[in-house]
Parts: structure tokens; C-alpha cells; sequence
């Protein structure tokens, strides 16, 4: 619909980087935008970041937006709201993309519902249907086994989240360089019902910013049996520089925070090793590791399925494989 033209993001920030599910949405919009010879927008909200916003030239954005307002600062469905429908009304984007996460789940389908258009949440694939031009979004239904496509037809914009993990993160070319654009519009302050009280540091947050990019994963399961297991995977995974993580029953045991879940209703990470301790390899499980580039596994029965999976298996009580694993690594360390 040429009312509605090119693609837009809504653009994260961690810290003082782009969020890493920001960057891998920007590959699946770098792809839809040279398919559909569109381009493609980067937003982001708040104000408080505009150096770091520039860093989205680099992960090829054609253009960079700033939405600045003090009830911005925070993530407020109500403010950022707002904001998304006057930018989206405004820029008349054909597609609208955000990163999956809590915060999104809860903007996205209320932005569709404002427009008057459809959502898809949790895609892991989308691409531009030949026949009709519009966008197909992918999502896994009936708990991984099957994937239902959808199609928005003849309503813009078109609206989904990406699931993490789903594409590889764009690359970043530090010579491509722009200037943020600045976005104008206004809040009405009495449709905003929350108000943000203050902020208290989570540990769970920055452990699950590392687990988000970490090279070497290291994920326990029921089989570590006790709270005291998440020790070991904790020292494995200091000395080798890695992150931890685990399966749903460490995450419903209190064991491992929930960040940390990785599966499908959990984290989908990609990192070089990830070591699968006490972990049988349920398919739920398996749909969020399977993309390593090895899978190690530690398990007391030779028969789960995790091994048929896994590169490299190891048969035994995993209390006595990583503490004689970690005192080896100490040792080639000294
Ligand atoms: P178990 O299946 O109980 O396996 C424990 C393993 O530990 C066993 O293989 C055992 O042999 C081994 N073990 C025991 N003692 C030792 C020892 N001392 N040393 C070494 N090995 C030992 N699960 C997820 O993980 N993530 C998800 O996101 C997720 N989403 C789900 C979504 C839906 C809709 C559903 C229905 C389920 C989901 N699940 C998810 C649950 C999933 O189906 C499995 O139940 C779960 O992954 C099993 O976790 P586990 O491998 O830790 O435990």
C-alpha cells in the first residue's frame, strides 16, 4: 500500500549498547527492507541515549528517530503508548517491528489495537509473501511442534515481535554514521495512570544481559537436585568466562532466576559451547539451545535423549564430572 512505506523499529538500549535482540531485529529488517527496496527506520524512546542511538547506523538503519520525554525514561505502557502512536501515525511505516520481550508484549498488541491492525507476537521467521507483497509472520504454536503463518492482509501498518535468538545479530560497520532525528509530539499527562516510582538493581538482570551474548553457556537442570548445584555450574561457568542458565524445573525451583530459563517459553541462545548439565533434552528445552555450535551434555542416564543432540556426551553424577573438570581448568590456568 504505497500510503504506507518502509520498515520500523522499535530500537532498545542495554546499558550503553544497543540490546542485542534490537541488533538481531535489525537483520531481519535489513532483509525485509532490500527485499521490498524500503527503508529502514530505527526508533527509540526516551532521550536520554542519543549517542548510543547512532550506533543503529552502523547495524544499517537508513534513518534514526528520538522520541524525548522525562515519562519516556522509564518504560511506562501508557507513556510509550502514546509516543509509538502519534511516531507510527506520523511516519506511516508499512511494517512495525519490536524485539519480543515483557515491555513489547505488553505495547505492541495495544499499538494494533489503536491503529486498528493486526499483531503477531514471538515470530521466529518472517519474510514478504511473493504473491501478495505483505509480511508472513511465523510464530512456533502447540508448544514448538507446529508453526502457524499469518499474513495481515490489506491493514497497515503490519505488526510483530521477534523472538530472541531467532536471527543472528546484524553487523556492525562502524563507518556508517548518521544524525538522530529528533520526533515531535506530545504526551497527555492525565492518560497516564502509572507513575515510576524508582529503580532497584536486579542481579538477575545483568546475569541475563551476559546469558543474551555469552560464548560459553553453561545451563543446569532438575538433575542438579538441590540449590547447592547451582554452585558448581556457577564456578564452571566463572572460569570459563561463561554464562549460566537453566532448564524450566532449576527455574520452578527457585534454583536459577527466571531470566536465566532457556527453552521455549525462556531464552533462545546461539553461543559456540553450551554445556547441558542434569538435563534430560526435552524438545521445549532443546528449542532453546539448539542453535549452538556445541552441545555438550553431562547426564547420569545414558539413554536421554539429550545425547542424541549433543556433540559430546558424558555419562555420571555431574557433581563429580565438573568438579574434577573445574580443578583441571584451575590447574591449566595456574
Ligand atoms: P528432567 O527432564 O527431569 O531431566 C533431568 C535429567 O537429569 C535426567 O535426564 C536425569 O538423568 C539427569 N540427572 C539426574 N541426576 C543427575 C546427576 N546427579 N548427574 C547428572 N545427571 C543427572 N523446559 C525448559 O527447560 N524450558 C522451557 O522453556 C520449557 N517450556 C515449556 C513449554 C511448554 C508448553 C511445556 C509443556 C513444557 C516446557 N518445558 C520447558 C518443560 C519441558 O517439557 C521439560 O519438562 C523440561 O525441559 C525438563 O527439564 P530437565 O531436563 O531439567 O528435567
Amino acid at each position: 500500500m504505497e500510503t504506507h512505506r518502509n520498515i520500523l523499529i522499535y530500537g532498545e538500549i542495554m546499558g550503553d549498547r544497543l540490546s542485542s535482540h534490537t541488533t538481531q531485529v535489525m537483520q531481519i529488517g535489513l532483509e525485509l527492507s532490500k527485499h521490498l527496496s524500503q527503508e529502514l527506520k530505527v526508533l527509540f524512546l526516551g532521550g536520554q541515549f542519543l549517542k548510543t542511538s547512532e550506533e543503529a547506523y552502523g547495524y544499517g538503519a537508513h534513518q534514526v528517530y528520538m522520541a524525548s520525554d522525562p515519562l519516556l525514561e522509564n518504560f511506562m505502557t501508557d507513556s510509550y503508548l502514546q509516543a509509538m502512536e502519534q511516531v507510527v501515525r506520523d511516519l506511516r511505516p508499512a511494517i512495525v517491528l519490536f524485539g519480543h520481550n515483557e515491555n513489547t508484549a505488553s505495547l505492541a498488541p495495544r499499538l494494533a489495537f489503536r491503529l486498528r491492525t493486526g499483531v503477531t507476537l514471538d515470530c521466529v521467521e518472517l519474510k514478504i509473501d511473493s504473491a501478495s507483497g505483505l509480511l508472513e509472520q511465523v510464530k512456533p504454536v502447540f508448544g514448538g511442534k507446529a508453526h502457524a503463518h499469518y499474513c495481515c492482509s490489506g491493514i497497515f501498518p503490519q505488526i510483530a515481535s521477534v523472538r530472541e535468538g531467532a536471527f543472528d545479530p546484524a553487523d556492525f560497520d562502524s563507518s556508517q554514521r548518521g544524525e538522530v532525528s529528533k520526533i515531535r509530539f506530545s504526551l497527555d499527562r492525565s492518560g497516564i495512570r502509572t507513575r515510576f516510582l524508582g529503580k532497584k538493581k536486579d542481579e538477575s538482570h545483568a546475569l541475563a544481559m551476559k546469558l543474551a551474548s555469552a560464548d560459553i553457556v553453561v545451563c543446569g537442570g532438575r538433575g542438579l537436585g538441590r540449590e547447592e548445584g547451582v554452585d558448581l555450574i556457577k564456578e564452571t561457568a566463572y572460569l570459563l568466562d561463561g554464562a549460566i542458565a537453566g532448564s524450566r524445573p532449576a527455574v520452578d525451583n527457585g534454583w536459577i532466576p527466571n531470566s536465566l530459563q532457556v527453552g521455549l517459553t525462556g531464552k533462545k541462545v546461539n553461543p559456540h559451547l553450551y554445556i547441558a548439565v542434569g538435563i534430560s533434552g526435552a524438545l521445549q528445552h532443546l528449542a532453546g539451545c539448539r542453535k549452538a555450535r556445541t552441545i555438550v551434555a553431562i547426564n547420569s542416564d545414558e539413554t536421554a535423549p539429550i545425547f542424541k543432540l549433543s556433540h559430546f556426551g558424558v555419562v555420571g553424577d555431574y557433581k563429580e564430572i565438573l568438579k574434577g573438570f573445574n580443578e583441571e581448568v584451575k590447574r591449566i590456568k595456574e
